[in-house]
């Protein structure tokens, strides 16, 4: 498989490096930097998405009626590689807008594709239950069909952005006498329908709060409680009983999306500009094993980007993933645990002072991407579950 980028996909790149010199100005960072845009988007960051819209740059991989460009996942890859670089939200769609795509009526797509290009319409993931998480069969949250309606009951957690976003992108039990991945469903519902509370649950990086461009600098995530929540039928994303194959196509996807590799190498590279850029470290240039050190990680850094290349390169050629999502799921969070503590060692004590303190380095990120590397190993599957993805997928070996 051939993991070069051809001259289009080179063109392409250098067209939207050249928008975002124009456009990535300091003042939409502070735009972006203001809570009250988190919910929805400040006027700087739409004439943003706007252009990109304009030129044809937005959701390129979506087949053209619903607004895309019928290009490739590699294209779309590109363009979202250079949105995170410069600190953009590529659109907080998540698992929910490849789903819909997929699976949506003509309703749920007039509904919330075009919006979801300006971050009015955002999903947050709810799958994960108190006693459901890696083992996400045992979902219980259950949604009972009465008429044209269904009333979910039950209780999600680590549904982050649930108090930012507009809908839950929800995984219950709609069939009450299955088990395991039968008789699931996903609902896209609401987060201000009545019965549904969002009680915020506090990450490590609560206090003091992370600076931008954190790697999991979010401070908070969230339980959120189902209590007679009535949607309409028409709430539901594909078949009914349908919600675990749904689910985990959407999960894939979001594996292979250029933010998930660049969680893990993002902290190596603002190591590496800090060290080449700020004269007080010129000391650690001159340290040949420093060099060394740097070099093992940026090249560890690169297997990230090329596991997630090949599996783009397969979903575009039609091939089915089967461990190869999970195999960057266990290399790319671990090496971002692994670089953010070199990175500590390297830098020193400094290195471990939080936002701030006035003698942090870059307002304290490196300690608080040695904080959020952590997380990275859990969520969308933690690399333990991972790795057991790839011995029996990969690998051929037997479920134990
Ligand atoms: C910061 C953060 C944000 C999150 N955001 C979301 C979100 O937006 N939406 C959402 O739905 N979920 C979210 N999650 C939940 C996440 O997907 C789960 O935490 C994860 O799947 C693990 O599930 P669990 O917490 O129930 O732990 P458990 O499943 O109880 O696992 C505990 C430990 O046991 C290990 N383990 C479990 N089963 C096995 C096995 N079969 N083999 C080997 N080891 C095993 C795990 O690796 C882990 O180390 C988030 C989690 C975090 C930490």
């Amino acid at each position: 498989m051939d993991l070069r980028y051809d001259a289009a996909e080179l063109g392409l790149r250098q067209k939207v490096k050249d928008l975002l010199a124009r456009l990535g100005t300091p003042e939409l960072a502070r735009e972006l930097a203001q809570p009250r845009f988190r919910r929805r988007r400040g006027p700087l960051t739409r004439k943003l998405y706007e252009e990109l819209a304009a030129r044809g740059l937005n959701a390129i991989s979506w087949p053209r009626e619903l607004g895309g460009q019928d290009g490739s996942k590699a294209a779309q890859f590109i363009v979202e590689e250079e949105l995170i670089r410069a600190d953009i939200p590529v659109s907080r769609g998540g698992s929910g807008l490849p789903s819909i795509v997929a699976h949506g009526t003509d309703e749920q797509r007039a509904e919330f594709l075009a919006p979801a290009m300006q971050d009015d319409v955002s999903f947050a993931l709810g799958f994960t239950e108190p006693g459901a998480g890696s083992d996400l069969a045992g979902v219980r949250c259950r949604a009972r069909r009465e008429g044209d309606a269904y009333v979910i009951d039950g209780e999600k957690v680590y549904t982050s952005a649930a108090h930012e976003a507009t809908h839950i992108y929800l995984l219950v039990r709609t069939d009450p006498a299955s088990t395991r991945q039968q008789g699931l469903s996903i609902l896209l519902v609401p987060v201000d329908t009545p019965g549904i509370t969002v009680y915020p649950l506090q990450t490590l990086q609560n206090d003091p709060p992370a600076p931008p461009g954190t790697i999991y600098g979010d401070p908070r995530t969230n339980r959120v409680s189902f209590d007679s929540v009535v949607v309409p039928v028409s709430a539901r994303l594909g078949a009914e009983g349908d919600g675990w194959r749904i689910a985990q196509g959407g999960l894939n996807l979001d594996r292979i999306a250029p933010a998930r590799y660049l969680m893990s190498v993002r902290p190596i590279e603002t190591a590496v500009s800090e060290i080449a850029a700020n004269p007080e470290l010129g000391f650690l240039r001159d340290d040949a094993v420093v060099m060394d050190k740097l070099a093992e990680l940026w090249i560890e850094a690169q297997v990230c980007r090329l596991f997630t290349l090949k599996s783009v390169r397969m979903a575009d050629a039609g091939q089915p993933l089967t461990y190869e999502a999970a195999a960057e799921k266990v290399w790319a969070p671990e090496h971002g645990i692994h670089a953010t503590e070199s990175i500590a060692q390297i830098l020193g004590p400094v290195a471990q002072l939080l936002n701030g303190s006035p003698l942090a380095p870059r307002d304290g990120v490196f300690a608080h991407n040695l904080m959020g590397a952590f997380q990275s190993s859990i969520n969308h599957g933690s690399v333990q579950v991972m790795r057991d993805q790839v011995a029996r997928r990969g690998l051929g070996m037997p479920r134990q």
